[in-house]
């Protein structure tokens, strides 16, 4: 039987965050994520409930956040993606939490097609997903719904982005690279909100670790 994922939204956009700022990126949202992060601006991918799946012509049509999902098998992306005429052709999957899923399919025949593909997770899911894709790992440490990171997301990241507002967080993210002996990847810290105080505290510890800045540039610039 056909691989297929729960779609909350596709969209092109710009990529706000991490080492392909800038790029322009087509977004496949996944629908559900158990972690439960208090601060999470996508609650409404947390649950598949039944009675907000919808059709994909409708899943196009929907405008701002909602619970609603769709539907697709590997072949309706890419079938989706041409008739939509996208441009960009760098692919992010992200949630929800894209590694409660088997990505390889579908990562594997948008490589075939000529894409590059990124996955954002939250590393409490194994990373299943191609060779050439690449993995970034936002750790989230603690959260509610109680998933601890995995040492094979931490090993198969490409970069790390630490969501930071506390010096709490700061610690979190030194204990995780201490605990899986990071030390030949990127870092990025990324202020959890726009705000002042969060945004100095990541200045301040990028410059002390030598980090590198993330911040949300689609945030600062009004695009999805
Ligand atoms: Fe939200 Fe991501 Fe945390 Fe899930 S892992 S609760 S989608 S921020």
């Amino acid at each position: 039987m056909a691989i297929t994922y729960k779609i909350n939204e596709i969209f092109e956009t710009l990529q706000g965050e991490g080492s392909f700022t800038g790029q322009p990126s087509v977004f496949v949202r996944l629908q559900e994520c158990p972690v439960g992060c208090s601060w999470c601006d996508t609650k409404h991918t947390w649950e598949a409930k039944p009675e907000f799946s919808i059709p994909v012509k409708d899943l196009l049509a929907k405008k701002g956040d909602s619970e609603h999902w769709s539907v697709l098998s590997v072949e309706e992306i890419i079938q989706l993606f041409n008739q939509q005429g996208y441009q960009a052709k760098h692919i992010v999957i992200t949630g929800g939490e894209p590694c409660m899923f088997d990505l390889t399919p579908l990562c594997h025949a948008l490589e075939q097609q000529g894409y590059s593909t990124q996955i954002e997770t939250s590393g409490t899911f194994e990373v299943k997903t191609t060779d050439a894709c690449w993995v970034t790992v936002s750790p989230k440490v603690n959260m509610r719904g109680g998933y601890p990171i995995l040492a094979q997301a931490m090993e198969r990241a490409n970069e790390i982005k630490h969501p930071v507002a506390t010096e709490q967080h700061v610690d979190d993210l030194k204990s995780l690279l201490n605990e899986f002996k990071v030390t030949d990847k990127q870092v990025y810290l990324q202020p959890i909100s726009q705000k002042q105080r969060a945004t100095e505290l990541a200045i301040k510890t990028c410059i002390e670790n030598d980090w590198r800045l993330s911040v949300q540039v689609h945030k600062y610039i009004g695009i999805e």
